[in-house]
């Protein structure tokens, strides 16, 4: 009885919620206006894995949290497309392979609607992009796995168009130890902090003009990074261990290291780095939908993303009550702006990267809202413009250049 009625008050609370939203934004065209004419900028994407599985996503899709139309109702003008290789699906071998099919499928969607999408490569090309209302597509690499133990690949991945390398996923790698791995298995690890090889490829990347990705990367690993690095580096998709105390969130004294390096910190909306309270809360609806997972384990190979959709589909009502709002996410971009200065602070959504979303960010579409959350919390315009994009194209022609 309880459960039912709690049920039926959150559902309560999303329905005032959405009216809420209704009303402010419906009365509020002006702001609308705001945020279609600002450059928009999102670090962090992952919708390419869908285009990997063959899914369409130069059409509506009904499933996904980004496709073309979506990004264009969100008014995004530059997406960082996530090049992921999945270490559970790929053998060590077959890492850089699979990266550069990645980004052959990218080339190929551009080639399908050069009037909308392009990939960029430099400064000049977004501004190109952006006066004919052309997408800038970025490539972004999440894990140096990719790379093995080959420098090289580094060069060659900056000719195809990677402007931003993630130094480690989750997995720690030739080159460093990861966020999780520092967290979880620190006494197993065969190195900890960046190794001579990863110490090569961020003075390669300095060299060459590819941002460092610090996101997923560990505490150690971190600050070698900053010992280090010539140029002003990112996290691409990351939000405040202060606020929600995850190994994937970064402390306050790393994010004063960020201002300090003239860095960016893009803000991850996933409601498990948002709200300290939401992972706890979604592991009990896995367990109550046991029997459910494991038939759709016996359908799917469970290490694959196509499962991992299904999953998601699955589970998506039930998580959607328990998810936090706009709201915290607004905390997490104010709580940088006060500490480091709204100069180092951006979006990094990490869109179809996870499987669920605040309320009132459920896709990518919603982003004209967080330009009104952002000024309702006393942003000024130009503020918002900063955070929604100018700040990544500063850091872009400060390093990529
Ligand atoms: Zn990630």
């Amino acid at each position: 009885m309880f459960l039912a009625l709690s049920g039926i008050n959150t559902r309560l609370f999303q329905l005032a919620f959405f009216i809420s939203l209704l009303i402010s934004f419906s009365c509020d065209r002006p702001t609308h206006q705001i945020h279609m004419e600002s450059f928009i900028a999102d670090t962090h994407n992952d919708i390419l894995l869908r285009a990997m599985e063959g899914e369409d996503i130069l059409s509506n899709h009904p499933d996904s949290q980004s496709d073309l139309e979506k990004l264009k109702l969100g008014g995004v003008d530059l997406q960082v497309f996530s090049v992921w290789v999945s270490p559970y699906e790929f053998q060590d071998s077959e890492y850089f392979q699979a990266a550069e099919k990645m980004i052959s499928k990218l080339e190929f969607l551009c080639s399908r609607v050069p009037d909308k999408w392009s990939i960029i490569k430099t400064y000049q090309d977004i501004n190109y992009n952006q006066r004919r209302d052309i997408m800038s597509c970025m490539i972004g690499v999440e894990g140096g796995h990719v790379l093995g133990n080959d420098i090289n690949k580094v060069k060659y991945l900056y000719d195809r168009g990677m402007r931003y390398l993630g130094l480690t996923w989750n997995n720690s790698n030739d080159l460093a130890s990861s966020a999780r791995d520092e967290f979880e298995n620190l006494s197993t690890l065969a190195n900890v902090g960046l190794t001579e090889f990863g110490r090569e490829v961020v003075n390669e990347c300095n060299r060459l003009g590819i941002m460092i990705d610090v996101s997923h990367a560990g505490e150690k690993t971190f600050w070698d990074v900053i010992d280090i690095t010539k140029k002003p580096i990112i996290a691409s998709h990351s939000s405040v261990y202060s606020l929600c105390p995850h190994y994937r969130n970064l402390k306050d004294d790393q994010l004063h290291a960020i201002g300090k390096n003239g860095g960016v910190v893009f803000v991850n909306f996933y409601p498990g780095y948002i709200d300290s309270t939401y992972l706890k809360k979604a592991e009990l609806i896995n367990y109550n939908y046991e029997y459910e997972r494991k038939l759709l384990a016996e359908k799917f190979d469970s290490t694959s993303n196509a499962y991992w959709y299904a999953e998601s589909k699955l589970l998506k009502y039930e998580k959607s009550k328990i998810v936090p709002s706009i709201n915290d996410v607004i905390k997490h971009i104010k709580y940088i702006s006060d500490l480091i200065g709204v100069d180092h602070v951006g979006i990094g959504s990490d869109y179809d990267g996870v499987e669920i979303m605040p309320l009132g960010l459920e896709d990518v579409t919603k982003l004209p809202f967080l330009t009104k959350k952002l000024l309702d919390n006393g942003f000024t315009i130009r503020e918002v413009r900063k955070i929604l994009g100018e700040n990544f194209k500063r850091i872009f022609k400060e390093v990529c250049i």
